[in-house]
Parts: structure tokens; C-alpha cells; sequence
């Protein structure tokens, strides 16, 4: 609201300060959305992460379960403790098909029994010569020093004779108290792998040193986490656990720590068509899972950048949702503004209107007395130049009536009463006349404004003429008229009866001078009412003058014979009834003037 009363530099220096403050409540509504959508989904994919995990370790574990017990049977199998005890060819032969078919049966990778030294006696793939295990010592491998040392042992190495991964389990053969060998299953854990593979999710499995020898990305396997220390190394150059000295390690770099114990780790990733393959880093989040009967740990990687669209989607989302906002409110504070505009506008509009129209309704009074005055100024001049001819008009009557009453008085005195009847006739007859016209002249010389009503042309045209009829006859001007009785205009009829006086003198004034005189006044019935023609045999009129006959003023007769008003005022006159007048020169010579009235209803 009062804005508009603040000046410029004021009113934009707090718009600045709005903008800015519109940007930094985004920018902070942004920031918060971003964050807390980024928790949100990290949320939900540590949760995911967490059920991946435990289905993993239970595939694990199956695996691993189905075949605990094989090595359990072997070492109280009566065939295979035989064999250890006094080994031959025969019981050889006989505990090798054994452990083949009992293989093939539990669907393991290898069975196969060693003796106390560490040498195999007997396998399930003594068949083939390429892969036998038999007459290979294996006392350097731990699961055998396990079962040596404990009873048992379990240990994830690449098989030394095969080339294979596997998991070996193992069992000491004892005859009464007495160590003679041990028992022992390979479990292929590549099936299980190649069943991760098919999810397309990140998942690998280290061993106590952080060496990654199970995974669904090849490119991971039998690397170190983290660079190994060198006693590990040394280690395990003596196991051949994995049968090979270079485990280069991951370039796993380690994050933050999450709330769930998730942790926010980089790796390098290869990226299909960079020739380094260590390239580009990407951020996962990685979920741990102990298997500690193996010593082994689960980790699963979710991916991040699916959580960082998230949260900039949502960042995104509330950026748009506040401008929104904006864009309303300012939307809808311009609106009341520019209503508010537009109604003082209006008031404004509508006071000048007011105060436009009482001057104009002022001005129109003054003009309208202005021009009752001419009227009657008008009015007033036409009597006094009629003044000759009325002194006439009105002095023949009374020569007559005084002849009469000379004649009467005779008459009466010589008892002539039929005679006397006949002169008091007439001279009541010329009383009338006499009266008549001082009525007419009364009438016409009456101050008032204009009436609107339907006046009879044909006696407006009569008491005209009536004004005028001893000039005419004097000058010997001849009236043909034609008006039919119906015709009646709309006006007033004493000013329409001014208006064909003027005309009607101007016409007489005209013809003075000219040969023939003749009026010809006539009345036709138009689209727009009634066209009243008075048409003269005078003079015409100049071309010169064609345009300011009907200024106020303007007369080409002489000083004293007009004062130049009547045609300007029957101008005026007729306009004000709604018609038109105009003049125009006869192709045979004088002036026709054209009145145009509408019709009475
Ligand atoms: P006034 O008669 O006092 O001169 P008017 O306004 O009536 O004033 O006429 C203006 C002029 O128009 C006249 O002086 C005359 O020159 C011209 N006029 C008017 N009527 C006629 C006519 N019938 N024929 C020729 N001229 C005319």
C-alpha cells in the first residue's frame, strides 16, 4: 500500500533486499531438502543393503553346510581307516572309487584322504592323471595342520594341483588315540558366485586379510582391500593359498562412517572406453557382515548415484516449489496494486467527468440565453424593417374603416338601416384583419424559449405570409404554393414562422430589382420528414458567398437593410428541431433555400 508513497531509490532497495532474501531462504530450503532426502535414501538402501547381506551369508553358509559332515563320515569309515593303517594297492583301489562315487553322490568338488606325513593316499579324481591328487603332499596347506593340531580344520585356497578355488574341509583320522591321517572335502564355491553374478549387484567376500576371493565382479577377485603388510605376504607365499604372489590391492578409499554402521567408501571403476582403468572413482556406500565361523567378511556396495539424483531431485522440487510461491505472492500483489490503481484512476476519471459536465452543462445555459437574445434581437429587427409595411398594412384598414363610419353616420341619419347593417359588416370584417395581424405581430414579437411540438407547415407559411402581404403585393410578387395540408414538422411554431419570414424576405429582398417575381413554395414528404422549398427568381447567390451566408453577421445589403443575423439564426433554429438548411441557385436562375424537418409523429 505504501509503496507507491516511498520514493524510487527506497522502493528498489527493497526489492534487493526481498530478492536476497528470496534466494538465501531457497537456497537454505534446498540445502535441507537435499539433505534430508539424501538421508532418506540412504536410509532405504542401507536397508536393502542389510537383507542383501544376510541373503548372501545364508548362500554362503548353505553351501558350505551340505558338506560339513563328509569329512566327519570318511574319518570313521572302515575302508579308509584300513587304508591309512596298512596302506596296498588294493584297499587303495578300493577307497579311491569309493570317494568317487560318494563325490559324484554329494556333489562336492573333490574327496580325498591324506596320511600323517601329509601324502594322499587315495582321491575321488584318481581317474584323471592331469588332476589326481594322489601321491601329492599337501602337509604345508593349514587345513591339514589344523586337522593335525585340533581335530578339524576349514581353509579357502586355490587347489595347488588343480588350479581351482575351492574350500577345503577336513577331519583327523584317528585309530584309538592315535593320528594316522586326514579326511577331506573340496567345496566349489564358484557355483555359488555365478548364481551372485546373475543380480548385477556389487557383493565380495574377503578372507581375515582383507583378500577379496569371491565376487560377482571378476575384476575384483584375489586383490588385496587393502595393501598387505609384508609378513601377510610372506604368509602366504608358504600356504599358496591363492597360488600366486601378486594380489594388487583394490584402491579401496575409506569415508565417513554412517549412522548404521555403513561406511562411504570410493573405488576406481573402469569406464568402457578409457584406456586407464583406474580412471574415475565413484562413491558406494558398503555394508560389512562377519562370517566368523570362516573368518570371512561380506560386503555388499550399493551405489550412490541414484541417491544423489534422489536428493537433487528433491532439492530441485523445493527450489521450484518456492519460486512458485514467489511468483503467486508476487503475482498476486501486482493484482492489488494494479486494482488499486485502476480505482483511483476511476475515481479520478469520474470527478473530472462530474466537473466536465457541469461546465458543459453551464455553458450550454449561457449559449441557450445567448441565443433566446439573438432570437429576440433577431425578432425585433425583422419588425422594425416590416415597420413601413405594417404602418401600411394596418393604415389602409383604418382609412376604410374611418370612410365607413363617415358613409354609416349618412346613412343612419337618413334611416338606412339595411345599409348601416351592411357597413358595420364591414367594418368589423376590417377590425378582424386588423386584429388578426396584431395578433400575429404579438405572437411573433413574444420572448420564450422553444417549445417542441407538431407544427401545420401550411399555417406557419400562411401567418408568414400574412406578415409580409403588403410588401408583396406592393411589389407585385406572385406566390404559387403547394403545401399540402398534412404536412406538419416537428418544432416550434411561432420560430419555424420566424425562420420563413426570414426567408421569405430575403427572397422578396432578392427579386427587387428583377423582371419577374414569383415565389414558388412547395412541400414533398422525404425519408427524413418534410422538405420545405422556397424558391425566388431574384439574384441568386455569388459563389463568392455560397459559403458564409449562414455566418452570423454577414449581409450584403446595405447599412441599415440587414443586419446579416436572419439566416444564421433560422440556421440555428431548424438545427435545434433535428433538421437542416441549406441553399442552392435554380438552373433557371435565383435562389432556392431547402428546410429540412422531421416529421410529427
Ligand atoms: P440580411 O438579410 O440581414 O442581409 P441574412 O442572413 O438573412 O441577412 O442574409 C444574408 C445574405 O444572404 C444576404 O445579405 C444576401 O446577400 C444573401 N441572401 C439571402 N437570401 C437570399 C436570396 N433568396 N437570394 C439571394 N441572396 C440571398
Amino acid at each position: 500500500m505504501a509503496d507507491s508513497v516511498l520514493p524510487r531509490p527506497l522502493r528498489r532497495r527493497r526489492l534487493a533486499l526481498l530478492v536476497a532474501a528470496l534466494a538465501a531462504v531457497t537456497a537454505l530450503a534446498c540445502w535441507g531438502a537435499y539433505r534430508w532426502a539424501e538421508a532418506e535414501a540412504r536410509a532405504a538402501l542401507t536397508l536393502d543393503g542389510d537383507q542383501r547381506l544376510g541373503l548372501y551369508a545364508s548362500s554362503i553358509r548353505s553351501a558350505v553346510g551340505r558338506y560339513d559332515y563328509l569329512p566327519f563320515l570318511l574319518a570313521r569309515d572302515h575302508e579308509v581307516l584300513d587304508l591309512l593303517d596298512a596302506p596296498s594297492d588294493q584297499r587303495r583301489d578300493a577307497v579311491n572309487r569309493r570317494l568317487e562315487m560318494a563325490n559324484t553322490a554329494a556333489g562336492s568338488a573333490a574327496l580325498y584322504v591324506v596320511d600323517r606325513s601329509g601324502l594322499a593316499l587315495a582321491s575321488s579324481n584318481w581317474a584323471d592323471p592331469a588332476q589326481s591328487f594322489v601321491g601329492h603332499t599337501y602337509d604345508f596347506r593349514p587345513y591339514f595342520r589344523q586337522a593335525v593340531e585340533t581335530g578339524s580344520g576349514r581353509y579357502f585356497g586355490i587347489g595347488v594341483t588343480t588350479g581351482l578355488p575351492g574350500y577345503f574341509l577336513s577331519h583327523a583320522v584317528r585309530q584309538g588315540e592315535a593320528l594316522t591321517g586326514v579326511a577331506v572335502v573340496k567345496i566349489d564355491l564358484e557355483t555359488v558366485q555365478r548364481d551372485w553374478a546373475a543380480g548385477g549387484e556389487r557383493v565380495l567376500v574377503t578372507d581375515e586379510n582383507g583378500i577379496v576371493f569371491l565376487s560377482n565382479h571378476a575384476e575384483w577377485k584375489y586383490r588385496a582391500l587393502r595393501p598387505l603388510p609384508d609378513a601377510v605376504t610372506d604368509s602366504l607365499a608358504q600356504t599358496r593359498q591363492y597360488d600366486r604372489s601378486d594380489l594388487p590391492p583394490l584402491g579401496l578409499r575409506d569415508g565417513p562412517l554412517m549412522e548404521n554402521g555403513a561406511r562411504l567408501v570410493s573405488l576406481p571403476v573402469s569406464v568402457p572406453g578409457t584406456s586407464d582403468p583406474g580412471a574415475t572413482r565413484r562413491a558406494f556406500l558398503m555394508q560389512e557382515l562377519a562370517l566368523p565361523e570362516f573368518g570371512w567378511t561380506i560386503r555388499f556396495l550399493s551405489d550412490l548415484e541414484p541417491v544423489k539424483a534422489q536428493a537433487a531431485g528433491a532439492a530441485t522440487l523445493t527450489a521450484m516449489g518456492i519460486l512458485l510461491l514467489a511468483a503467486a505472492a508476487a503475482l498476486g500483489w501486482q493484482r492489488r496494486q494494479t486494482l488499486r490503481l485502476q480505482r483511483e484512476a476511476r475515481v479520478t476519471l469520474e470527478r473530472r467527468v462530474e466537473e466536465r459536465t457541469a461546465e458543459l452543462v453551464t455553458a450550454n445555459r449561457i449559449l441557450r440565453d445567448a441565443q433566446e437574445e439573438l432570437v429576440q434581437a433577431g425578432k425585433l429587427a425583422a419588425l422594425g424593417q416590416m415597420s413601413a409595411a405594417l404602418a401600411h398594412e394596418i393604415n389602409q384598414p383604418l382609412a376604410a374603416i374611418r370612410t365607413f363610419v363617415a358613409s354609416t353616420r349618412l346613412l343612419a341619419e337618413r334611416g338606412e338601416t339595411a345599409m348601416v347593417r351592411d357597413n358595420l359588416a364591414m367594418i368589423g370584417d376590417l377590425a378582424e384583419r386588423m386584429a388578426l395581424l396584431s395578433g400575429h405581430l404579438k405572437e411573433f414579437a413574444r420572448k420564450g424559449p422553444a417549445r417542441v411540438e407538431a407544427v401545420p407547415v401550411a399555417r406557419a407559411m400562411d401567418r408568414a405570409l400574412a406578415l409580409l402581404t403588403s410588401r408583396l403585393r406592393e411589389e407585385e410578387v406572385q406566390v404559387d404554393r403547394s403545401i399540402p395540408p398534412d404536412a406538419r414538422v416537428r418544432g416550434d411554431a411561432v420560430r419555424l414562422e420566424q425562420v420563413f419570414v426570414n426567408l421569405l424576405r430575403n427572397a422578396a429582398d432578392a427579386m427587387d430589382g428583377s423582371d419577374e417575381r414569383r415565389l414558388t413554395l412547395t412541400a414533398v414528404r422525404t425519408a427524413e420528414g418534410w422538405e420545405i422549398r422556397i424558391r425566388d427568381t431574384g439574384t441568386g447567390i455569388a459563389e463568392a458567398h455560397q459559403f458564409q451566408l449562414f455566418d452570423p453577421f454577414f449581409t450584403t445589403k446595405e447599412v441599415g437593410q440587414g443586419l446579416g443575423l436572419g439566416l444564421s439564426l433560422s440556421y440555428g433554429i431548424v438545427r435545434d428541431f433535428g433538421g437542416t438548411l441549406r441553399a442552392e441557385n435554380n438552373p433557371e436562375g435565383g435562389a432556392c433555400f431547402v428546410v429540412q424537418l422531421p416529421e410529427a409523429q
